[in-house]
């Protein structure tokens, strides 16, 4: 298969990045989106809060919105189908249960495949390694996609905008948070956000608090807790131990750039994004980066402009490459 533009990612910066590359110029039947999941959307699937870009949409309304924008100009997709690798000249191996594998040549990749949860390594935690302990993200997708709870008496670890909004879902749902901590003495997120995800469930905050160990063979049946002096030292005196089955801890963000490392593109130790131009292009001339897979943005709005940016970038690029007589002439 042959395509002059493949976006790889079909979150907001992809699908916006797709349909303002059609508004510059690139036509409808020379894109194409590949997704590894079911459906279009990204993390915004994942999103049924309100507060996404104008209007303070849910997430999935959004996501429902560009990707009917995406069906109407008639850009086409592949969902359910991942990309495991590209190389420098532009030759991109997809796999899925319905092609199996396959290879597509294009003339300009866009990569927008935002990013991932960092590990429960960073929290360092001693004790046991029972169930029950998990990402928020992954919290998020149990409850709002699969309907399962997680937990019924759950302790929080960080205060990252989706540590709060699982608290509260965890809340909504009928499970009892027993406290959120964070080892920091500041708050990451706005005071607004603090009190409609906590103080209205009567949840409690913990700042300069750390869990130090875990209990429970199968399943986790208790944490130690601990608070830090103002050196970031345990203070020993103040461990104590709470009895729960489970433990969601949401370490913050890391953009994805695995089949770019791969492909050799230079990746920026300080952002974990490749290094690029004002274009967006990265180090692989005709490879572009955009969303939270060039660095976590602060919003969806942000995402966006990131997304609109890079289609009008490869839009440029791709009519270059024509008029120099480029792949596909
Ligand atoms: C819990 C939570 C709450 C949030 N709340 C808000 C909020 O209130 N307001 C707000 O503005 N923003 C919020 N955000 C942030 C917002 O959702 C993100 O900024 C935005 O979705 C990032 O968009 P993206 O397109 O860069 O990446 P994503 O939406 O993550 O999309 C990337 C896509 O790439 C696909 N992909 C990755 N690798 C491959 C591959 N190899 N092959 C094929 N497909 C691949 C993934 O499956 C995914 O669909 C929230 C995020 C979370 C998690």
């Amino acid at each position: 298969m042959d395509k002059k533009l493949v976006i790889i990612g079909s979150g907001p910066a992809g699908m916006v990045c797709a349909i303002n590359a059609l508004k510059s110029g690139v036509a409808k039947e020379d894109i194409l989106i590949i997704e590894r999941e079911e459906e279009l959307g990204g993390t915004l699937n994942l999103c049924i809060h309100t507060g996404f870009g104008k209007g303070n949409r849910t997430g999935t309304e959004l996501a429902t919105d560009l990707a009917n924008q995406i069906k109407n100009y008639g850009i086409e997709y592949l969902v359910g189908t991942t990309v495991i690798s590209f190389n420098k000249d532009k030759e991109i191996t997809i796999v899925s249960p319905d092609i199996g594998y396959e290879k597509v040549k294009a003339e300009a990749i866009v990569l927008a495949t935002g990013c991932r949860e960092r590990s429960r390594g960073g929290l360092s935690i001693g004790g046991t390694r029972p169930s029950g302990v998990i990402s928020a993200g992954t919290a998020q997708r149990f409850i709002n996609i699969e309907g399962y709870l997680p937990g019924k008496k759950t302790i929080i670890v960080g205060t990252t905008n989706l540590a709060l909004v699982i608290a509260r879902r965890l809340s909504l749902e009928g499970g009892k948070v027993l406290c959120v901590c964070d080892a920091r003495s500041k708050l990451q997120v706005d005071k607004k956000e603090i009190e409609e995800c906590l103080e209205f469930f009567n949840i409690p905050l913990k700042l300069r608090t750390v869990v130090t160990k875990l209990f429970g063979k199968e399943r986790l049946e208790a944490v130690e807790l601990a608070d830090l002096d103002k050196q970031g030292k345990i203070i020993r005196s103040t461990k104590r131990i709470l009895k729960c089955d489970s433990l969601v801890y949401s370490c913050g963000f890391i953009p994805e750039n695995e089949i770019a490392s791969l492909a050799g593109v230079e990746i920026r130790k300080a952002t974990h994004g490749p290094v690029v131009s004002k274009k967006l292009e990265t180090s692989i001339e005709g490879v572009f980066s955009c969303g939270n897979s060039r660095f976590i943005h602060k919003d969806v709005i942000s995402v966006m402009t990131d997304g609109k940016r890079v289609g009008k970038s490869v839009a440029e690029y791709l009519k270059k490459h024509k008029s120099q007589g480029g792949d596909g002439e």
